[in-house]
């Protein structure tokens, strides 16, 4: 695979190889079935990015779960925007139960809270997160990020699942926009 790739209007240079990062998701799934053998949680997927990290994760997973998914929406092109659409809601009756949210990237965290108020507003006993990427200079909550494949600066990333307006997901590497200082 190419070192860089060019969607739309704007060009990605590769930032994190596939290898690192099958070897990213076998690490956190064996956090998973470790801390989770005793009881286990309904796995609560965001499509549509968090599918390829999800479906690497699934086969990894010894545990006996539960699989449900919401669509959710915050960003347009690069910018992430205030307000997050619900276009595919809960399904499930998570009363009770241990949910464990399944997300591509974490970035400001508000699509986080979204799902951490709607599901304590449901009844949940719990609700963790394990997510491909995380931005630590973005995050803003104070809600605890459980399981982390790579935390990385903050810039817009693809692929893996990742996209631009809809392209690049399909990348099996993640690649970072390229700007002045990552530009070779
Ligand atoms: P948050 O609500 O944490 O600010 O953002 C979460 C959502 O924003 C992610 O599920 C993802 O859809 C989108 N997002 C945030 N950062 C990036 C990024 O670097 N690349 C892509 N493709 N999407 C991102």
């Amino acid at each position: 695979m190419s070192e860089e790739v060019t969607i739309l209007d704007k060009t990605f240079v590769k930032y994190i190889r596939d290898e690192e990062i099958n070897a990213a998701v076998a690490h956190v799934a064996a956090q998973i079935n470790h801390d989770y053998q005793d009881e286990p949680p309904l796995i609560l997927i965001t499509l549509n990015g968090a599918i390829v990290f999800a479906v690497d994760l699934l086969k990894q997973l010894s545990i006996n779960a539960r699989i449900t998914c919401v669509k959710l929406s915050s960003y347009q092109g690069t910018e992430s925007t205030n307000k997050i659409n619900q276009l595919i809601g809960l399904s499930d009756d998570v009363r009770g139960k241990r949910v464990l949210i399944v997300e591509d990237i974490v970035d400001t965290g508000r699509t986080y809270q979204h799902l951490w108020n709607m599901l304590h507003e449901a009844g949940v006993k719990e609700v963790r997160i394990a997510t491909m990427t995380l931005k630590p200079e973005a995050y803003k909550l104070d809600l605890p990020v459980h399981y982390v494949g790579f935390s990385i600066p903050n810039k817009f990333v693809i692929g893996r699942g990742l996209d631009y307006d809809g392209y690049g997901r399909q990348l099996p590497d993640i690649y970072q926009l390229k700007t002045e200082g990552n530009g070779r």
